[in-house]
């Protein structure tokens, strides 16, 4: 509040100052000044700086040496969340008709980005659109674009966004274009249009060839169409594109051996994901597959070796639950108490940390709900602890 008014009450005075000095010969010294500034100077001295603050905004004429404090004052404003006045201040620095080119580009662009803020997406891609047309802004504006059209989720223009921005020399977007590709196979397959899904995925992966997103897809559309060893080698390919996202395809994996048959092979992954990647969903699956193959206390010591270099809630639920099952009944009467309250722990607890913002979530999401951006949310079993109340991180509720 205090810096607005800085910048507003010298400029509003000189304003007065210098209407009232065309009427100086008719008029006394102390009527040098325009009434309105000594009523924005009575709110002020009423404790009513809000509207004080609206009676100096519409002192202050616009005029070429005004422009610059107008379109300062509209993005304090904005980034104060005012953005009523915002917009109001821009869409009086439009209507006048003094304004050069570049001027109006400038009130245009902060326009969009006050209607961008209350939400009205229409109006503000039109102003963006006209910026563009313009070649004014251009950057700025098509950035602002592709914002509005990943919340309109239309992953074409999506495309389309990206590809002008780095035609004007922004960073290539490799990692988002895929992403958008993904999308829209998910809609493709959605449409049961299996043969555009699939086109779709495979230009993902060659914008971004190391995109685990699209492969997974790749899996499981070739599961869905029985293709079990093409899915099986698609989910595997993961650990070598990102093998932060190993533990995602534990379970697809798990089903696609379970129906060939091929456990040797799935079982010298599982090892190789447990030790080299601490996977807790491979040490998990791995932990059954040596109790089913070589007795309860085999897989019991798998899982504890395990823990013992990647310690985690979900893998000591785990090992709680495979006691429980091999001691059956009569066994130690404390484990059943302590598998409850870590399986408790666990269920109210996150296990995905986004790298950018902190926002913590319950599943993966390809997309931060809370910063917006791409591929920034990973697996992080030290993110298992509850969020601390009044800690500032956002954390996913679903
Ligand atoms: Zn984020």
């Amino acid at each position: 509040m205090m810096e607005i008014l800085f910048l507003l009450l010298p400029l509003a005075a000189a304003t007065g100052w210098y209407s009232g000095r065309r009427g100086r010969n008719r008029a006394a010294l102390s009527r040098d000044h325009n009434p309105a500034y000594f009523k924005g100077l009575n709110l002020l001295l009423n404790e009513q700086p809000d509207k004080a603050i609206d009676v100096f905004i519409q002192l202050l004429e616009v005029d070429s040496d005004t422009v610059e404090t107008h379109l300062a004052l509209g993005n304090l404003f904005r980034r104060r969340g005012e953005v009523d006045r915002a917009i109001r201040i821009h869409q009086n620095l439009i209507a006048r008709p003094t304004l050069n080119k570049e001027q109006r580009a400038q009130s245009l662009l902060e326009l969009g980005q006050d209607y961008l803020r209350a939400g009205l997406f229409d109006r503000a891609e039109g102003l963006f659109d006209e910026l563009v047309i313009q070649k004014l802004y251009q950057v700025e504006a098509l950035r602002n674009l592709h914002y509005i059209y990943q919340q309109e989720k239309d992953w074409e223009k999506c495309l389309l966004m990206a590809q002008r921005l780095e035609s004007l020399g922004e960073p290539v977007l490799r990692v988002e274009r895929a992403h958008y590709h993904c999308e829209l196979a998910l809609k493709a397959k959605a449409e049961r249009n299996e043969t555009l899904a699939d086109a779709q995925l495979k230009k993902a992966l060659s914008v971004d060839k190391n995109s685990a997103r699209a492969t997974m897809l790749l899996g499981e559309l070739a599961m869905q169409k029985g293709e079990l060893t093409v899915a099986y080698r698609y989910f595997t390919r993961v650990e070598a594109q990102n093998p932060i996202y190993v533990g995602e395809v534990i379970a697809p994996l798990m089903e696609c051996c379970e129906r060939i048959g091929n456990r040797q092979v799935f079982r010298e992954f599982l090892l190789r994901c447990a030790d080299k990647q601490g996977s807790v969903e491979a040490a998990m699956a791995l932990a059954e597959m040596v109790q089913t193959e070589q007795g309860g206390q085999a897989g019991l010591d798998q899982m504890i070796r395990f823990l013992s270099n990647h310690p985690s809630l979900r893998g000591l639920e785990h090992l709680l639950a495979m006691h429980l099952r091999t001691a059956g009944e009569g066994g130690e009467p404390l484990l059943p108490i302590l598998w409850d309250l870590i399986r408790h722990m666990r269920e109210s607890s996150y296990g995905y940390r986004c790298g950018q913002c902190g926002f913590l979530a319950r599943c993966l999401h390809w997309q931060c709900p809370g910063c917006k951006t791409w591929s920034s949310i990973k697996p992080d079993p030290y993110s298992e602890c509850q969020a601390p109340r009044g800690s500032g991180l956002i954390v996913d509720e679903i």
